[in-house]
């Protein structure tokens, strides 16, 4: 195990400083408070900090999004929501990448 694979233990009895603690980590997990992003008549997005019972940390995203109200424009939007989030996926893991270093 490398310096960047070391996990955290998770200690529920020290909460990390963005944990908002209480009723939110009793489930052998740390959470923060969720972060809301309204965009008005298209939908919000909810990313909350998570550490879990590994120590891993993770960022749990929960979407809702307007659909339009027939086929097949709904349908559309969910492939085009899948390809969207597909392609979010890939950025969000690079962006945690280790920086390359000149050699
Ligand atoms: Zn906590």
């Amino acid at each position: 195990m490398n310096a960047r694979t070391v996990r955290r233990s998770v200690a529920l009895d020290r909460h990390p400083g963005w944990c908002a603690a209480g009723h939110r980590c009793n489930l052998g997990e740390h959470r923060a408070d969720p972060l809301a992003v309204d965009i008005p008549g298209y939908g919000r997005a909810l990313l909350t900090r998570v550490r879990g019972r590994d120590g891993r940390e993770h960022a749990e995203v929960t979407l809702t999004v307007a659909l339009a109200d027939a086929e097949p424009h709904a349908r559309a939007q969910l492939l085009t929501l899948a390809a969207d989030l597909h392609t979010v996926l890939r950025r969000a893991t690079r962006a945690g990448a280790a920086p390359r270093t000149a050699a």
